[in-house]
Protein backbone atom coordinates (compact mmCIF):
# COMPACT_ATOMS: atom_id res chain seq x y z
CA UNK A 1 0.00 0.00 0.00
CA UNK A 2 2.72 2.30 -1.17
CA UNK A 3 -0.06 5.67 -1.28
CA UNK A 4 -0.41 4.86 2.71
CA UNK A 5 3.02 4.76 3.44
CA UNK A 6 3.55 7.76 1.64
CA UNK A 7 0.58 9.09 3.87
CA UNK A 8 2.49 8.02 6.70
CA UNK A 9 5.77 9.00 6.62
CA UNK A 10 5.65 12.87 7.70
CA UNK A 11 3.32 12.12 10.56
CA UNK A 12 5.54 9.32 12.40
CA UNK A 13 8.31 11.50 11.33
CA UNK A 14 6.76 14.74 13.27
CA UNK A 15 5.46 11.98 15.98
CA UNK A 16 9.52 11.43 16.45
CA UNK A 17 10.59 15.00 16.42
CA UNK A 18 8.05 15.65 19.42
CA UNK A 19 8.79 12.60 21.42
CA UNK A 20 12.49 13.44 21.21
CA UNK A 21 11.29 17.26 22.33
CA UNK A 22 9.22 15.76 25.43
CA UNK A 23 12.46 14.29 26.18
CA UNK A 24 15.08 16.43 25.99
CA UNK A 25 16.00 17.48 29.41
CA UNK A 26 15.57 21.02 28.45
CA UNK A 27 11.64 20.55 29.00
CA UNK A 28 11.39 17.88 31.74
CA UNK A 29 7.23 17.66 32.72
CA UNK A 30 6.34 20.20 35.70
CA UNK A 31 5.90 18.95 39.21
CA UNK A 32 2.36 17.73 40.01
CA UNK A 33 2.36 17.86 43.57
CA UNK A 34 1.26 19.49 46.46
CA UNK A 35 3.30 22.92 47.50
CA UNK A 36 3.92 24.53 50.73
CA UNK A 37 3.90 27.54 50.91
CA UNK A 38 6.30 28.34 53.82
CA UNK A 39 7.22 32.50 53.21
CA UNK A 40 3.68 34.09 52.86
CA UNK A 41 2.60 37.89 53.84
CA UNK A 42 -1.32 38.82 54.05
CA UNK A 43 -0.64 42.47 55.30
CA UNK A 44 -3.64 45.07 56.12
CA UNK A 45 -2.63 46.79 52.73
CA UNK A 46 -3.47 43.36 50.75
CA UNK A 47 -6.81 42.68 52.64
CA UNK A 48 -9.17 45.08 50.18
CA UNK A 49 -7.85 44.34 46.92
CA UNK A 50 -7.29 40.99 48.09
CA UNK A 51 -10.26 39.42 50.16
CA UNK A 52 -9.51 36.05 51.91
CA UNK A 53 -11.87 34.60 49.24
CA UNK A 54 -9.20 35.67 46.48
CA UNK A 55 -6.48 34.68 47.87
CA UNK A 56 -8.11 30.82 48.85
CA UNK A 57 -8.97 30.80 45.92
CA UNK A 58 -4.91 31.69 43.95
CA UNK A 59 -3.85 29.35 46.56
CA UNK A 60 -5.93 26.58 45.48
CA UNK A 61 -5.83 26.96 41.68
CA UNK A 62 -1.61 26.50 42.74
CA UNK A 63 -1.94 23.75 44.23
CA UNK A 64 -0.72 25.12 47.50
CA UNK A 65 -2.06 22.91 50.28
CA UNK A 66 -0.14 25.00 52.95
CA UNK A 67 0.73 27.98 54.12
CA UNK A 68 3.20 29.95 56.71
CA UNK A 69 1.03 32.69 57.40
CA UNK A 70 2.76 35.90 59.00
CA UNK A 71 1.18 39.46 58.20
CA UNK A 72 1.89 43.30 59.37
CA UNK A 73 0.48 43.76 61.76
CA UNK A 74 -0.62 40.00 63.23
CA UNK A 75 -4.00 40.19 62.21
CA UNK A 76 -3.67 39.42 58.45
CA UNK A 77 -2.58 35.98 59.74
CA UNK A 78 -5.15 35.57 62.44
CA UNK A 79 -7.78 36.44 59.63
CA UNK A 80 -6.29 33.36 57.75
CA UNK A 81 -6.44 30.96 61.06
CA UNK A 82 -9.95 32.01 61.64
CA UNK A 83 -11.37 31.25 58.22
CA UNK A 84 -11.34 27.77 59.36
CA UNK A 85 -14.52 26.58 57.06
CA UNK A 86 -13.37 28.45 54.17
CA UNK A 87 -9.30 27.06 54.73
CA UNK A 88 -10.62 23.55 54.77
CA UNK A 89 -12.89 23.97 51.70
CA UNK A 90 -10.04 25.53 49.98
CA UNK A 91 -7.76 22.68 50.78
CA UNK A 92 -5.19 24.83 53.00
CA UNK A 93 -3.74 24.33 56.74
CA UNK A 94 -2.54 27.49 57.82
CA UNK A 95 0.67 27.41 59.66
CA UNK A 96 0.93 30.80 61.88
CA UNK A 97 4.10 33.11 62.57
CA UNK A 98 4.42 36.00 65.18
CA UNK A 99 5.86 38.78 62.57
CA UNK A 100 7.61 40.84 64.80
CA UNK A 101 6.21 44.49 63.05
CA UNK A 102 3.10 46.17 63.83
CA UNK A 103 4.13 49.10 61.33
CA UNK A 104 6.89 49.78 59.16
CA UNK A 105 8.59 51.63 61.87
CA UNK A 106 9.35 48.25 63.62
CA UNK A 107 11.25 46.76 60.65
CA UNK A 108 14.52 48.70 61.70
CA UNK A 109 14.71 48.60 65.55
CA UNK A 110 12.79 45.50 67.08
CA UNK A 111 16.32 43.61 67.54
CA UNK A 112 16.53 46.04 70.53
CA UNK A 113 12.84 46.95 71.38
CA UNK A 114 11.62 45.33 74.58
CA UNK A 115 7.94 45.74 73.47
CA UNK A 116 8.60 43.86 70.64
CA UNK A 117 9.63 40.73 73.04
CA UNK A 118 6.61 41.67 75.28
CA UNK A 119 4.24 41.41 72.39
CA UNK A 120 5.60 37.61 70.84
CA UNK A 121 5.18 36.61 74.15
CA UNK A 122 1.50 38.23 74.51
CA UNK A 123 0.74 36.45 70.84
CA UNK A 124 2.36 33.35 72.26
CA UNK A 125 0.09 32.83 75.22
CA UNK A 126 -3.00 34.15 73.10
CA UNK A 127 -2.58 31.58 69.74
CA UNK A 128 -4.58 31.23 67.06
CA UNK A 129 -7.39 29.54 66.13
CA UNK A 130 -6.24 27.73 64.05
CA UNK A 131 -3.98 26.59 66.86
CA UNK A 132 -0.87 27.95 68.68
CA UNK A 133 1.80 29.71 66.77
CA UNK A 134 4.71 27.35 65.18
CA UNK A 135 7.22 30.25 64.69
CA UNK A 136 8.52 33.87 65.05
CA UNK A 137 8.95 35.80 61.91
CA UNK A 138 9.94 36.83 59.47
CA UNK A 139 12.18 39.40 60.81
CA UNK A 140 14.98 41.04 58.46
CA UNK A 141 18.31 42.16 59.60
CA UNK A 142 20.07 45.07 57.22
CA UNK A 143 23.05 45.43 59.10
CA UNK A 144 24.25 42.13 60.16
CA UNK A 145 25.70 43.09 63.57
CA UNK A 146 22.02 43.79 64.85
CA UNK A 147 21.53 39.77 65.28
CA UNK A 148 23.94 40.62 68.55
CA UNK A 149 21.00 43.20 69.50
CA UNK A 150 19.62 42.08 72.97
CA UNK A 151 15.93 41.26 71.49
CA UNK A 152 17.41 38.92 68.70
CA UNK A 153 19.19 37.23 71.30
CA UNK A 154 16.28 36.49 73.68
CA UNK A 155 14.22 35.48 70.59
CA UNK A 156 16.56 33.02 69.33
CA UNK A 157 16.78 31.36 72.61
CA UNK A 158 12.78 32.00 72.78
CA UNK A 159 12.24 29.87 69.85
CA UNK A 160 14.93 27.10 70.17
CA UNK A 161 13.51 26.85 73.84
CA UNK A 162 10.22 26.39 72.77
CA UNK A 163 10.38 24.85 69.47
CA UNK A 164 9.62 27.33 67.11
CA UNK A 165 10.82 27.77 63.56
CA UNK A 166 12.23 30.98 62.62
CA UNK A 167 11.87 32.80 59.80
CA UNK A 168 14.97 35.22 58.91
CA UNK A 169 15.22 37.82 55.69
CA UNK A 170 19.07 38.53 57.01
CA UNK A 171 22.98 37.89 55.18
CA UNK A 172 25.46 34.96 55.77
CA UNK A 173 26.91 36.66 58.65
CA UNK A 174 23.83 37.20 60.34
CA UNK A 175 23.05 33.19 59.87
CA UNK A 176 26.49 32.48 61.86
CA UNK A 177 25.37 35.38 64.53
CA UNK A 178 22.15 33.83 65.12
CA UNK A 179 22.77 30.57 65.25
CA UNK A 180 25.46 31.24 67.97
CA UNK A 181 22.81 32.40 70.36
CA UNK A 182 20.78 29.20 69.69
CA UNK A 183 22.72 26.17 68.11
CA UNK A 184 19.69 23.89 68.13
CA UNK A 185 17.05 26.49 66.45
CA UNK A 186 15.65 25.92 63.57
CA UNK A 187 15.75 28.80 61.44
CA UNK A 188 13.90 29.44 57.32
CA UNK A 189 16.62 31.75 55.71
CA UNK A 190 14.30 33.50 53.84
CA UNK A 191 15.89 33.72 50.63
CA UNK A 192 18.74 31.61 51.17
CA UNK A 193 20.83 35.11 50.69
CA UNK A 194 18.92 37.70 48.72
CA UNK A 195 22.32 39.85 48.41
CA UNK A 196 23.73 36.45 45.89
CA UNK A 197 26.13 35.46 48.75
CA UNK A 198 28.10 33.05 46.58
CA UNK A 199 26.43 29.21 46.64
CA UNK A 200 29.53 27.94 48.14
CA UNK A 201 29.33 30.29 51.01
CA UNK A 202 25.73 29.04 51.25
CA UNK A 203 26.80 24.91 51.12
CA UNK A 204 29.40 25.98 53.62
CA UNK A 205 26.81 27.61 56.23
CA UNK A 206 24.20 24.60 55.57
CA UNK A 207 27.38 22.14 56.33
CA UNK A 208 27.55 23.83 59.69
CA UNK A 209 24.50 24.57 60.79
CA UNK A 210 21.89 21.35 61.36
CA UNK A 211 18.97 23.68 61.55
CA UNK A 212 19.29 25.73 58.67
CA UNK A 213 16.82 25.39 55.87
CA UNK A 214 16.80 27.61 52.76
CA UNK A 215 13.81 29.50 51.14
CA UNK A 216 14.42 30.46 47.29
CA UNK A 217 12.24 33.47 46.71
CA UNK A 218 14.10 35.99 44.79
CA UNK A 219 17.56 34.08 44.93
CA UNK A 220 19.53 35.54 42.55
CA UNK A 221 21.15 32.91 39.70
CA UNK A 222 19.07 29.86 41.07
CA UNK A 223 17.10 29.17 37.76
CA UNK A 224 18.83 29.70 34.24
CA UNK A 225 16.77 31.60 30.93
CA UNK A 226 15.06 28.09 30.69
CA UNK A 227 13.14 28.10 33.80
CA UNK A 228 15.12 24.96 35.18
CA UNK A 229 17.68 25.23 38.53
CA UNK A 230 21.27 26.36 37.55
CA UNK A 231 23.99 23.58 37.80
CA UNK A 232 25.42 24.61 41.26
CA UNK A 233 21.93 24.82 42.98
CA UNK A 234 21.07 21.67 41.69
CA UNK A 235 24.07 20.18 43.46
CA UNK A 236 23.29 22.03 46.14
CA UNK A 237 19.67 20.89 46.39
CA UNK A 238 20.80 17.07 45.37
CA UNK A 239 23.25 16.96 48.61
CA UNK A 240 20.64 18.51 50.65
CA UNK A 241 17.32 17.26 49.70
CA UNK A 242 16.19 17.55 53.57
CA UNK A 243 16.68 21.55 53.41
CA UNK A 244 15.06 23.00 51.17
CA UNK A 245 11.61 24.99 50.77
CA UNK A 246 9.82 27.70 48.49
CA UNK A 247 7.77 30.28 49.34
CA UNK A 248 5.64 33.24 47.93
CA UNK A 249 6.79 36.66 49.75
CA UNK A 250 3.47 38.18 49.15
CA UNK A 251 5.15 41.03 50.40
CA UNK A 252 3.14 44.13 48.11
CA UNK A 253 0.08 42.88 46.11
CA UNK A 254 1.99 42.75 42.96
CA UNK A 255 3.03 39.39 44.44
CA UNK A 256 -0.80 38.12 44.75
CA UNK A 257 -1.45 39.60 41.00
CA UNK A 258 1.08 37.14 40.54
CA UNK A 259 0.60 34.56 42.69
CA UNK A 260 -0.39 31.53 40.30
CA UNK A 261 2.48 32.19 37.47
CA UNK A 262 5.04 32.24 41.01
CA UNK A 263 3.72 28.73 41.31
CA UNK A 264 3.72 27.83 37.92
CA UNK A 265 7.48 28.90 37.95
CA UNK A 266 8.42 26.17 41.07
CA UNK A 267 6.58 23.98 39.38
CA UNK A 268 9.24 24.13 36.01
CA UNK A 269 12.23 23.64 37.92
CA UNK A 270 10.96 20.70 40.75
CA UNK A 271 9.75 18.94 37.76
CA UNK A 272 13.59 19.11 36.72
CA UNK A 273 14.60 17.56 39.95
CA UNK A 274 14.13 13.68 40.92
CA UNK A 275 10.66 13.16 41.87
CA UNK A 276 11.81 12.57 45.49
CA UNK A 277 13.71 15.16 46.02
CA UNK A 278 10.96 17.93 44.29
CA UNK A 279 8.06 16.22 46.51
CA UNK A 280 10.46 17.18 49.57
CA UNK A 281 11.22 20.32 48.46
CA UNK A 282 7.82 21.67 47.40
CA UNK A 283 5.68 20.01 50.35
CA UNK A 284 7.67 17.36 53.20
CA UNK A 285 10.36 19.06 54.26
CA UNK A 286 7.58 22.11 54.83
CA UNK A 287 5.43 19.67 55.99
CA UNK A 288 8.32 17.91 58.52
CA UNK A 289 9.28 21.01 60.21
CA UNK A 290 5.12 21.50 61.38
CA UNK A 291 4.75 17.17 62.57
CA UNK A 292 2.76 16.95 59.44
CA UNK A 293 3.62 14.42 57.94
ZN1 LIG B 1 8.91 38.22 53.23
Amino acid sequence: MPHLRHLLLPTVAGGLLALAAGLSPAAPPTYNGPLFDTHLHYNDDAQAPHPLPDVLGRMQRSGVQAIVANSRPNDGTRALAAARDETRAAGVTVVPFIRLYRNRADYTGWFADDSIYRMVQDELARGTPAGPYRGIGEFHLYDSANADGPVARRLMQLAQDRDLVVLAHVDDVAIDKLFAHAPKARLIWAHTGIGGVPVERVRELFDRHPGLVGELSYRPGLTQDDGQLAPAWRELLLRYPDRFVIGSDTWINQRWQYYEELMRGYRVWLGGLPGDVARRVAWENGAALFGMN
